[in-house]
């Protein structure tokens, strides 16, 4: 025990070589209920395992991340978003010397509360819901709350901080509504999640034929590169240097998080393009209006027979219709399609 007691102490200092500015596992504002420190884990890296081992990141494989129930096996889905999020923020939280455990913990949960069918099953249930519904404050209430029958998984508040604040309007991106995260760690999954979406959504998009190369902006080509590797390295790298203050090197100035000008502008135009070409396309396709049909038909029906929730989802003190938005809205594609076949939805 005293040699496993020198394994997390041995981590925590350590992490007194990263940056003045990282977020350090010893200064934690820590968990709501207290607990014993792990051993061999600092309280970061123990978060992490946390959220790998929920049920709820588990669901992630089988959710729609734009194109909805694919023909084919190489698009992404939630999961393989989630974990190209968490790279390409490790790598950056890496290269600035900021914690790189912190950033995985942030990562891995950042999109834990996606509805079924992505975007589509989010807004349907913020229209039904008379509190509205958001995918990062879902993923705040699912560590919080619902995983471990009701218990929550206690997390340090740093990752449920940036957790709940990794979202962002689009068209915002590090502009005046980009929205308030505590630690550069969060910074970083924050605009991790930017790079990792934009890259894989034109991917999938000419996978599905729905673009071609040629389609591509020439100035976003000629900016980012022309290939996915090569636009997410420009991004990757980008950021590092824009960020370097972060690192500590120069005190005078202000550590952010952020791109420069042109790599920036480039990003901009990639979302535009996607939200065009793809997302508004995307969103009136046969699939996705059978998707909002799945999710309403599953939302009124579980309202109207409360006594059908399964049990783990009638212990908690909340309303009904709450209770319902949590079942609904943790449903994978496929159980959710299932579920409604077999209430009656045609
Ligand atoms: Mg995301």
């Amino acid at each position: 025990m005293i040699i496993q007691l020198n394994i997390r102490q041995r981590a925590e200092e350590k992490e007194e070589s990263l940056s003045p500015y990282a977020a350090k596992s010893t200064e934690s504002r820590g968990r709501a209920g207290y607990e014993e420190p792990c051993p061999i884990r600092t309280a970061f890296q123990r978060d992490r395992d946390r959220i790998l081992y929920s049920k709820a990141f588990r669901r992630l494989k089988h959710k729609t991340q734009v194109f909805i129930a694919p023909l084919g096996d190489h698009y992404v889905t939630r999961l393989t978003h989630t974990l190209e999020v968490a790279q390409i923020a490790r790598t950056i939280a890496r290269a600035l010397n900021l914690n790189e455990d912190l950033t995985e913990a942030i990562a891995l949960g950042h999109d834990l509360g996606h509805t079924p069918f992505g975007h589509v099953g989010e807004d349907v249930l913020d229209e039904l819901y008379h509190r509205g519904f958001k995918h990062n404050e879902q993923s705040l209430r699912i560590v919080e709350l619902l995983e471990k029958d009701g218990r929550g998984l206690n997390l340090t508040w740093e990752v449920r901080d940036g957790i709940v604040n990794h979202s962002k309007s689009g068209v915002e991106i590090l502009g005046p509504d980009w929205g308030l995260v505590s630690t550069l760690e969060g910074q970083i999954v924050k605009i991790a999640d930017i790079i990792a979406y934009v890259n894989h959504d034109v991917d999938d998009a000419l996978r599905a034929g729905v673009i071609t190369e040629k389609d591509l902006t020439l100035s976003v080509v000629r900016t980012l590169g022309a290939s996915h590797s090569q636009r997410i390295n420009t991004m990757v790298s980008d950021i590092i240097i824009n960020s370097w203050a972060a690192t500590g090197c120069d005190k005078k100035v202000e550590p952010t998080i952020g791109m420069s000008a042109p790599v920036l502008e480039a990003t901009k135009t990639l979302w535009e393009f996607l939200c065009k070409r793809v997302y508004n396309v995307n969103a009136a396709e046969k699939d996705t209006e059978r998707a909002r049909m799945v999710v309403r038909h599953l939302y009124r029906y579980f309202n109207e027979h409360e006594d059908k929730l399964p049990l783990e989802y009638r212990v908690y003190s909340d309303d009904r219709e709450r209770r319902v938005v949590d079942y609904v809205a943790g449903m994978t594609d496929q159980y959710a399609e299932r579920m409604a076949g077999e209430l009656g939805l045609e």
